[in-house]
């Protein structure tokens, strides 16, 4: 039996089962965590949504947003919470770490685990690992899955799904756009999902904070040989009232100066850590150092967050990421 048929026969057979993704959830984790939810409650199946950090505002177009349930917040679970879990289904996420408070050890002890996703830096902490990194996005791989457990697309979870493809694929624009990705994508749109209102809903949208916060970033660039990078401080984010996870896509547009292979923003976190986002033209390589720091992510795409401040974050990240664009050139 192939990975995925195994997995959709271990889901068919779970009696609850709780899906989770990753902390400071995107596009690909939020349309994944929904579209396999919404699928599975189709086929009459008890599921718990759970992600560690609440779904940002711009994700609130999608169908059911409000049924993720957020440990923090959700002091009372639902029922299905309450009730023993018998199968996880983490999505979209690298490492246990990475699900943050979704994943508690203690109480979900002894819980097979099924990991899908699509991080080449993926650690294979699951029971059943299916792992592609030639997968554009999480939300690909579902569209299998769901066929496997019988389960016809409705246009709500092609709305979720086709959302975590564009996502991740920019709109279509990364090198992981392949002829499979636009096939997967012709399907969700057949079945109603709207490509047109969904690039509207993820690209053309954002609050005036984000554009504040990008117009103090981009006076403070720094171009280090090749490497071009800013930062977001606690204090930025205080003066122009930004309380965003993220960058909000200021990695990539950095990442789109002819002068630098490598982009990367630290953002100060207010809690002691710094999240470190990084980007690589094509013919580099930065998930290995996101690895190496803790992080993850794909080769184009990459980050890792640190416990220490900003500047020991940015003399440690800048010294490796320099070593590394000098090793990458070499073998070019
Ligand atoms: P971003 O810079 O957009 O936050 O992340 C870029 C890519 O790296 C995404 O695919 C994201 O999931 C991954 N990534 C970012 N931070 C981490 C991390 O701390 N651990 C892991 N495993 N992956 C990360
Ligand atoms: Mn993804």
């Amino acid at each position: 039996m192939n990975t995925v048929a195994q997995a959709a026969k271990r889901i068919s057979e779970a009696d609850n089962t709780l899906i989770v993704c990753h902390f400071a959830p995107d596009g690909d984790a939020i349309g994944s965590l929904l579209g396999l939810g919404l699928a599975l409650r189709e086929k009459g199946q008890r599921v718990t949504m759970m992600c560690a950090d609440p779904i940002p505002v711009q994700y609130h177009y999608l169908p059911q947003w409000q049924a993720i349930a957020t440990p923090q917040v959700d002091a009372a679970p639902t029922p299905e919470a309450s009730d023993p879990v018998s199968l996880i289904v983490s999505l979209d996420c690298g490492d246990l770490a990475r699900l943050g408070k979704a994943y508690d050890p203690e109480s979900l002890k002894g819980v097979p685990i099924i990991n899908i996703d699509h991080h080449a830096t993926n650690v294979n902490f699951g029971e059943i690992n299916w792992v592609d990194p030639t997968a554009a996005a999480t939300a690909q791989m579902l569209v299998p899955l769901i066929r496997a457990l019988k389960v016809p697309l409705t246009r709500d979870i092609a709305t979720c799904l086709l959302t975590g493809i564009l996502t991740d694929t920019l709109g279509f624009r990364t090198a992981t756009t392949t002829p499979q990705v636009m096939a997967t994508s012709i399907e969700l749109m057949n079945t109603g999902a709207s490509l047109t209102a969904l690039t509207d809903q993820i690209f053309n949208h954002r609050p005036m904070e984000t554009i504040r916060m990008w117009t103090m970033a981009l006076q403070n660039l720094h171009l280090e040989g090749r490497i071009l990078w800013s930062e977001i401080t606690q204090r930025m984010r205080e003066r122009v009232g930004y309380t965003q996870n993220g960058d909000a896509g200021l990695a990539s547009f950095l990442s789109t100066a002819n002068e630098a292979d490598i982009a990367i923003v630290f953002d100060e976190l207010g809690d002691g850590r710094v999240n470190v986002s990084m980007r690589a033209s094509p013919g580099y390589d930065i998930s290995k150092v996101a690895f190496r720091l803790g992080g993850g992510g794909h080769p184009q795409a990459a980050g890792c967050t640190l416990p220490r401040s900003l500047s020991a974050v940015k003399t440690q990240v800048l010294s490796l990421v320099q070593q590394a664009w000098n090793e990458q050139t070499r073998e070019k």
